[in-house]
């Protein structure tokens, strides 16, 4: 049987990073093991409908590199893959259910169901259906139906056992006393998730459910499902939850969940894959960079971890950084134009000098912005540096060497100001006034670049040329 997997988010507007990871997991799979992956849109909740949530969902995941095989956009021969288009298929199914006793009509009216649920919760017991209307004889239940209101619900049996094998977890077992009476179909005609999602799973052949453990405890309820259909269930894989670095759930308000946000901070598409792989599976050589056709390689479901995953930021920044390491010079410069709001126009020296400095690319506009900056502006440090107090003495001189060098080096091969000749230059005036590091460089680095660190100053006096050099130094002196 060829493996087919599918990712089958709800569209709630935006792709949370959990949601990506189950995405990459059964795509990582369906890559390694040749099979397709399906995107499915679950949909049957229409009260949580938001507009323009497929497009964000499908645009986060093409940007993410996880190309679809069958989906809404992509097409193939067992869809349609939006469930609220398969209404009629649940609707035959459900009759099947009922025709068989595997499920029954429920006419009791939402106030009743409140006020049950009230009565448990003051007996301190758990909420579920009291099976009210589970024995009213079938041929009255549809007599009824004609002209009231009702849902179906599945018909749990009211003991036993339910036991299963998961890839991840291995034998996990479920005693149905405490499974309720799952609604299949809501009074709008719309399944519940539980009946659209096996019922599609089975459609569409899919091989294996990966997911995450959220839905575990649905699994009873799945199972039943495919028993009462007579249906062999797919191979099942739960994905360990992700946590915040305190444990708790991985929430919006710890952090970022939007996989669109990670993009706006300048975090590489491969860097999140990474990143992501990693929250709850690792190889054997606990190996930390992967480019994507590692992953595919070395993706096991085996080797995925039971335990929550711990969503450490720093981590993704510093494999971020890592990642922007691996990119060509065109490349990075490429990657960083989008991140710039203004029409600069960066070199590949001034793309050079931040490469690999940076570990997230929303950073960098920052980092370059002096080149640009007319007149130029200092940061604190940088005004702390020009009220050091040789700092004027320093600047003096340098600008006298500047102006009066006839000096033949002075010159480099592509610009009017080698950066060599300026690097010997500023040792020997040190020497001069017995300073070196910071104190002789920094009140150089904030007259010519505003900022005490940032990119080389080879670089930076080689951009810039002998001019602006001598202007920006005459500026800093005046300003002092
Ligand atoms: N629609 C469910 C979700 O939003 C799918 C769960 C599953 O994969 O079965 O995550």
């Amino acid at each position: 049987m060829s493996t087919r997997v599918r990712f089958a988010p709800s569209p709630t507007g935006f792709l949370h990073v959990g949601g990506l990871r189950t995405a990459l997991y059964n795509w990582l799979f369906a890559r390694q093991q040749g099979g397709s992956f399906i995107l499915r849109i679950e949909d049957t909740d229409q009260s949580r409908r938001k507009e323009g949530a497929l497009e964000n969902l499908l645009e986060a995941l093409e940007w993410a590199g996880l190309d679809v095989d069958e989906g809404p956009q992509a097409g193939g021969k067992l869809g349609p893959y939006v469930q609220s288009e398969r209404l009629e298929i649940y609707h035959r199914h459900v009759q099947q259910l009922l025709d068989d006793g595997h499920a029954y009509r429920c006419f009791c009216t939402p106030e009743r169901l409140e006020q049950l649920r009230d009565r448990q919760r003051k007996m301190g017991v758990a909420s579920r259906y009291d099976r009210h209307c589970r024995n009213l004889p079938p041929g009255d239940a549809e007599a009824r139906a004609a002209d009231e209101t009702s849902i179906i619900r599945l018909a749990v049996p009211e003991s036993g056992r339910i036991v299963f094998e998961d890839i991840v977890r291995r034998k996990v077992a479920f005693d149905l006393e405490t499974v309720d009476d799952q609604v299949l179909l809501k009074g709008d005609g719309f399944p519940t998730y539980h009946l659209a999602n096996v019922v599609d799973d089975h459609l569409m052949q899919v091989s294996h459910v990966i997911r995450g453990e959220e839905w575990l405890p649905s699994m009873p309820k799945h199972l039943l499902l495919y028993q009462a259909f007579g249906w062999e269930p797919p191979r099942f894989a739960h994905l360990p939850l992700l946590l915040n670095k305190d444990r708790s759930k991985l929430s919006k308000r710890q952090g970022t969940v939007a996989v669109e946000e990670y993009r706006t901070q300048g975090i590489l598409p491969g860097a999140l894959i990474n990143f992501i792989a990693l929250m709850g599976w690792h190889d054997q050589s606990d190996q930390d960079i992967f480019g994507v056709e590692e992953l595919v390689q070395a993706f096991s479901l085996e080797r995925v971890q039971k335990s929550g995953a711990i969503f450490d930021t720093e981590k993704l920044h510093w494999i971020n950084g890592q990642h922007i390491r691996r990119l060509s010079l065109p490349e990075f410069r490429e990657a960083i134009q989008p991140y710039f709001d203004t029409q600069w126009d960066v070199t590949e020296a001034m793309a050079a000098a931040v490469h690999t400095k940076v570990s997230l690319l929303s950073d960098v506009p920052d980092l370059l912005a002096f080149f640009f900056e007319d007149p130029v502006v200092y940061d604190d440090d940088a005004r702390e540096a020009l009220t050091g107090a040789e700092a004027a003495g320093i600047l003096s001189m340098l600008l006298a060497k500047l102006d009066e060098s006839t000096d033949p080096s002075r010159a480099g091969p592509s610009t009017d100001l080698s950066g060599e000749w300026f690097m010997s230059t500023v040792k020997a005036i040190g020497e001069d006034f017995g300073l070196k590091g910071r104190e002789l460089w920094h009140p150089i680095r904030a007259a010519i670049a505003g900022r005490v660190v940032g990119p080389d100053m080879i670089t930076i006096v080689e951009t810039f040329g002998l001019e602006k050099c001598r202007e920006r130094i005459r500026a800093a002196l005046a300003a002092a």
